[in-house]
């Protein structure tokens, strides 16, 4: 049989694991160093149960992963997913610990999940099961032991309820249970935007470091979900030329431009970003040629015509099928895993330069340090005061891989790995775990 021909599909975990073997093998670490950045020092997994609103009973699967805490508690949110497992939980744990460590900031990595799809239940089955999560792991949570946020398919309200639970059978006022909270519950003002606005200041200091201009970049986003719309926002107000955007519907495309504000409403009003002109598979094509644009599918968008591309939904998008036909010459992974490893390696020959996830989509993680802060202080931060520290943390991880790869002549995925378990294993070997 020929085995060759056989393509085994890329888990987050392959993903992970292909970088930090790359890394492992330069820093020539030894066993024991390896072990503890290669497994996790806890997986917690348990079946929820939830009584619906018709009275029937429902068991899901939950999970909670965490993979190292030896900068700090651990740190990393709850996805709320049909497809999540125990395998991705553990990847996107280890994801985190990588992240926390390049931002610099004083946390571990860790990861939740629960196998469900929140779109089929009610919002008090909702909130049920958001108490229950907590219930079943309050043993392993905690400010200062392990601070969940959102994640997939999780928002404020959610973690309001999550807080509220803990508080309750605590009996204690715990604001740092917890980050991503609403505003009027220990929230932080731009934790909703902090995603989009940390990649949006990388790309901003590699544009001036370039010496390019804005007006002249056009850009790609796939995903108009909380960090692609942000990001297509702040794009436009600072006179980038977005060029195509898109949801899990599809996309338009316009080699003019198109406003995002507009866009945005479209999506309000039809559920999509092609709404204003496409039911279904019929289009206004009139319509479309007054507005100069065109509906592109998600695998079309990738391959447009442009300077930056940014992955901003799923996993695994950039691959090795259509790594060689991406035209962008810079690649921001706001989304956790949009490239293959095959994908990168084709990339990099042909000098496409990839911002990684762990670098590109850590303003959310930052300003959730800003909020358990916050808890922690009983102060209240201002806008100004995130979006300036949100900055100063962003460039400064920024400019140790930047470093990093020019010093060692490797890509910025594996400088970003490589910045984040160095900084891993200093601290490791103080407390004389290695
Ligand atoms: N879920 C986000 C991430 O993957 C944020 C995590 C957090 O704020 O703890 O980075």
């Amino acid at each position: 049989m020929n085995t060759s021909s056989i393509t085994l599909p890329v888990t987050p975990y392959t993903r992970f694991r292909t970088t930090l073997d790359q890394t492992i093998e330069r820093l020539g670490l030894c066993s024991e160093e390896i072990a503890f950045l290669s497994q996790p020092q806890h997986v917690h997994r348990c079946e929820l149960t939830l009584v619906k609103d018709d009275g029937s009973e429902a068991i899901f699967p939950a999970f909670r992963v965490q993979f190292n805490n030896a900068r700090g508690p651990y740190k990393g949110g709850i996805r709320f997913h049909p497809d999540a497992n125990e395998e991705e939980v553990k990847a996107l744990a280890a994801l985190m610990g990588i992240k926390t460590a390049l931002a610099d900031i004083p946390f571990g990595g860790a990861k939740g999940g629960v196998q469900c799809d929140p779109k089929k239940l009610t919002r008090r089955e909702l909130e049920e099961l958001s108490r229950a999560y907590v219930r079943a792991f309050i043993n392993i949570l905690g400010p200062y032991r392990d601070c969940a946020a959102p994640d997939v398919n999780t928002n404020p309200d959610i973690m309001a309820w999550m807080r509220d639970e803990y508080e309750r059978k605590q009996d204690v006022y715990a604001p740092g249970f917890i980050t991503g909270k609403p505003l009027s519950y220990g929230g932080i003002p731009g934790r909703d935007t902090a995603t989009a606005r940390g990649g949006f200041f990388i790309l901003e200091e590699l544009v001036n470091f370039s010496a390019l201009n804005p007006t002249e970049l056009r850009v790609v986003i796939q995903g108009f979900g909380n960090a692609g719309a942000h990001m297509a926002l702040f794009l436009h107000r600072a006179g980038y030329n977005v060029v195509a955007v898109s949801d899990s519907q599809g996309g338009i495309y316009s080699p003019d431009g198109i406003d995002p504000f507009r866009i945005q409403k479209y999506k309000k009003h039809t559920g999509s970003v092609t709404g204003e002109y496409c039911k279904g598979s019929v289009c206004d094509i009139e319509k479309m040629k007054l507005d100069h644009v065109q509906r592109v599918t998600n695998e079309e968008l990738l391959e447009l015509p442009c300077d930056i591309l940014i992955p901003a939904a799923l996993d695994n998008v950039i691959t090795e099928e259509n790594a060689a036909r991406i035209e962008a010459k810079y690649v921001l992974e706001l989304a956790n895993g949009p490239t293959t490893p095959e994908a990168d390696a084709l990339l990099d020959v042909r000098g496409v330069m990839v911002i990684p996830d762990v670098l590109a989509n850590a303003g959310g993680v930052v300003v959730s340090y800003f909020e358990w802060a916050q808890g922690r202080s009983g102060r209240q931060w201002t806008t100004e005061q995130v979006k300036e520290d949100l900055r100063r943390i962003m460039l400064a991880a920024f400019t140790a891989v930047r470093h990093e790869a020019q010093r060692h002549r490797i890509s910025y995925r594996q400088a970003a790995f490589s910045v984040g378990v160095q900084r891993m294993l200093e601290t490791m070997r103080k407390r004389g775990w290695v």
